[in-house]
This record gives structure tokens, sequence and C-alpha cells, in this order.
């Protein structure tokens, strides 16, 4: 798989989209008008000391290399011509997604595969929008791809194993180590265990058996993890958590929502991108 499409130029879909022309693919960008695809050039600008920061092997002249590699579009037919591969990250809502797949599967050539990045959506939901969902699954990146850098491959029932496995390929060419699941799962593995373990560490904290970092010391010292909840909820940021908190049938979860808003996402403490959440960082 040479030729990669990414539909969508966020914060997941920028960062597929260097991540894969990086790693030598040649990559068309997509997104809905030319006004958003101009703010391309400040996200590399962005990326390009992570990359320097993180790994090793990166050097100025790759990173610009990179940068050449990917094309910029606002015409789908135009993004789809020769593409291998189909990476979307377009907003997580069900009826945005199905709508650009539809259209897709009337303008890609037969050959080319289809990916969502979808975190909560299952590739199942969408897979009967397309024109080929035998060719349909899910390629779920993590946030920072460069350095969490796992690749779960998760198909619907209806998706063709050799596919599969040729997206699992792709995963591992451009530097992703490829996690399989043989069958559909909400939360894929990753937030099946990280998102039980949070949530049970904010009600340990909101029936107040523990302070914060009481809890973040047990878990490191005891399980030999390197960080505890709350420094994951740094690194998440108060925000997604507040949300999806706030949306519970548990009043100790709605409880925590409403700790997050007001002594946290109200006072600016929004996790560790601004220097301060549950810890202050220097
Ligand atoms: P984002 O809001 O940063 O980016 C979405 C992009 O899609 C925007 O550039 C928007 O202009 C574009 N868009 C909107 N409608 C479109 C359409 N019809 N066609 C093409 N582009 C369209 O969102 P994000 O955080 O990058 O998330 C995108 C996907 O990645 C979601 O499915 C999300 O679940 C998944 N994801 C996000 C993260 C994360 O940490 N942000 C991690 C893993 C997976």
């Amino acid at each position: 798989m040479q030729n990669i499409t990414v539909l969508g130029t966020g914060v997941l879909g920028s960062q597929i989209a260097f991540q894969a022309a990086y790693h030598g693919k040649s990559v068309l960008a997509y997104d809905l008008n030319d006004q958003i695809l101009s703010k391309l050039a400040s996200r590399w600008d962005y990326l390009k000391p992570l990359y320097l920061r993180d790994l090793p092997d990166a050097t100025p002249e790759k990173l610009s290399a990179a940068v050449r590699r990917i094309r910029l579009t606002s015409d789908l037919a135009v993004a789809l011509k020769e593409a291998d591969l189909v990476v979307e990250a377009v907003p997580e809502v069900l009826e945005i997604k199905r709508a650009i797949w539809a259209k897709v599967g009337t303008l890609a050539p037969p050959k080319t595969v289809f990916a969502t990045n979808s975190s909560t959506l299952l590739p199942g939901s969408i897979a009967d929008a397309t024109d080929r969902p035998e060719k349909f699954l899910a390629l779920h990146f993590a946030n920072e791809v460069w350095r969490q850098n796992t690749a779960e491959v998760m198909g619907h029932p209806g998706t063709d194993p050799q596919c599969l496995e040729a997206v699992a390929a792709f995963a591992e060419e451009i530097g992703m180590v490829a996690i399989r699941l043989k069958k559909e799962q909400p939360g894929y593995i990753v937030n099946s265990l990280l998102i039980p373990m949070l949530a049970e560490a904010a009600k340990l904290y909101v029936r107040d058996v523990a302070d914060t970092a009481t809890i973040d010391l047990t878990w490191r010292q005891s399980t030999g993890a390197p960080l505890g909840p709350f420094e994951i909820y740094d690194i998440i940021g108060m925000e997604t958590p507040y949300q999806f908190n706030s949306r519970s049938q548990d009043p100790e979860l709605k409880r925590f929502a409403d700790i997050l808003k007001r002594d946290f996402i109200d006072q600016g403490r929004l996790g560790r991108s601004v220097g301060k959440g549950f810890y202050d960082y220097g």
C-alpha cells in the first residue's frame, strides 16, 4: 500500500498523514475546503520538533521530505483516484462518517481498501454505507502517533481477513506496532482496559478514600506502571473526561464530572498541555 488518502486533517488526520509520509508513503490529505487545508502548514511546524525530540532517526531533511510527499485537496475524486488505502479521521459522528463513506464508495477504484480511525464507533455500524463492506475495517491510532505508536486493526464480521492483514502490514511499514483484534470490541483493547481503570480511580477520589497523589503512587508502585490514573487524566486533558462522565448514569461519575468542571476546567487547570491539572508541571 503506497498511495494513502487521509480524510479529515484535524488532530489525528494530520498526524496519520505525516506519519505515513515520514515513512515514505505518497499521501493525499482531503478536507472540506482549502481554508481548512491551509492550516496544515502550521500543523507540520508543530509536529516536526516533536519528531526531532522523540525519534532518534529524525532529521530536518527527512521531515521536509515527508511534507513534500503530502498533497492537499478538497476534491474528493482527486483524493481517491489512485488510493490503495483510505484512512478516515472525520468527526466522531455516525451520520458524518456514513455520509462520507457512501461518497467514497462511489468514487474510489475497486482496489482501494477502506479504514476508519473511529475511537468509539464499531466498523460494523459503518461498513454497509460503503459499496464494499468486505474491504472495510477500523485502523485505530492513538494521539501522538509517532510516539504512542500502537495501531489497532479491527474488522467487522464481514471483513476479508486478507484486507485486515494488508492493513496491519501497512501499519507496521509506517512505524506502528500493529495490534490485531480477532473480533469487534467497543473501545478496542486500549480503551476497554483504560476507561474502567480511570473510572474506578475517579470513584476512589469522589469517595475521598485517598487523595490523587496517593492513588497514583499506589498504582505506580504496585504494578510498575509509569503513570498513575490522575497523571493520565492530565495527559488526556479535562475536556473529554468531563464530556464523557457528565453523560454517565453513575452518580459518582457525574459528581466527578462536576468536580472536573468546577475545580479544573473553570480554573484553567486543563491538564499537562497548559502546565497544570491535577498536578503542576514546571
Ligand atoms: P478533529 O475535529 O480534530 O478533525 C476532524 C477533521 O475532519 C477536521 O479537519 C474537519 O474539517 C474534517 N471534516 C469534517 N467533516 C468532514 C467531511 N465530511 N469530510 C472530510 N473532512 C471532514 O477530530 P480528531 O480528534 O482528529 O478525530 C477524528 C477521528 O479520529 C474521530 O473518529 C476520533 O474518534 C478519532 N480519534 C481521535 C483521537 C484523538 O485523540 N483526538 C484519537 C484516536 C482516534
